[in-house]
């Protein structure tokens, strides 16, 4: 049975995916509580998902979908995004990556790090991407590399960016949680920042779930898990402390 994540351990939180929209699928509803208790949180996304829409091409693509993500971080109180300039679909795990990672780690210094899922499958079967392979896996090792300053000496020489150590880290979503967040009373937040993405969702298959029903499944199944008649929705979360 999964555990409350303990909220009054972090003041600072930083998300790191590969995509425009993955932290939308579920993720956001426990930003929004966290930016309405007051704590700070940072997107950091890797590409600006210019390879998502099939009719666009990726230079029409790419601003739009840099301005949805905007648009949907607003909606859940956060202001500060930034964005990688890896190539969407063509991310590779490597060192640039993971000191892309860390330099955004070291720069925002989070006490709580939320990386995405980097396994072969969801839990509802489907297969993951290699984007989200990569950059979840990058993350774990990133989290490392921001404390160590023997790694990336560069990023102190050229950069001033002292190490920093991330006392907690966490993967979302996970089909082995270990902790979950009471998000009942911001799913319809989450409802109206995966909806922000307009121009994306509108060239989804017409058989593609709508955001409320999507959501509605992801967070209402994650909080069966729970098992309080209380916790109508929740965010899956596999935890690891430092
Ligand atoms: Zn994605």
């Amino acid at each position: 049975m999964p555990e409350p994540l303990d909220e009054s351990r972090f003041s600072s939180v930083l998300c790191v995916v590969a995509h425009p929209d993955d932290i939308e699928y579920g993720l956001s509803a426990a930003v929004a509580r966290w930016t309405q208790a007051g704590t700070k949180v940072t997107y950091f996304l890797l590409t600006r998902g210019e390879a998502g829409i099939d009719p666009l091409p990726p230079a029409e693509a790419g601003p739009i979908r840099e301005e949805e993500e905007l648009a949907s971080a607003a909606v859940v109180g956060v202001t500060d995004v930034h964005f990688g300039t890896h190539r969407d679909g063509a991310i590779e795990y490597g060192l640039p990556l993971r000191r892309d990672i860390a330099r955004e780690i070291r720069r925002v210094r989070p006490d709580l790090v939320v990386g995405t899922f980097y396994g072969d499958r969801y839990a509802g079967g489907q297969l993951n991407q290699a984007d989200h392979r990569a950059v979840g896996q990058a993350t774990v090792d990133a989290v490392a590399d921001a404390g160590n300053r023997w790694i990336f000496e560069e990023l102190v020489a050229q950069e001033g960016l002292h190490p920093w150590k991330v006392t907690t880290l966490a993967i979302s979503p996970s089909p082995t949680g270990t902790h979950y967040v009471d998000v009942s009373a911001t799913f319809e937040d989450a409802v109206a920042s995966l909806e922000a993405h307009t121009e994306y969702n509108r060239a989804l298959s017409a058989d593609y779930p709508a955001p409320r029903e999507l959501l509605g499944s992801i967070l209402g199944g994650a909080a069966q898990a729970v098992g309080d008649p209380a916790v109508t929705h929740a965010v899956s979360l596999d935890v690891f402390e430092r």
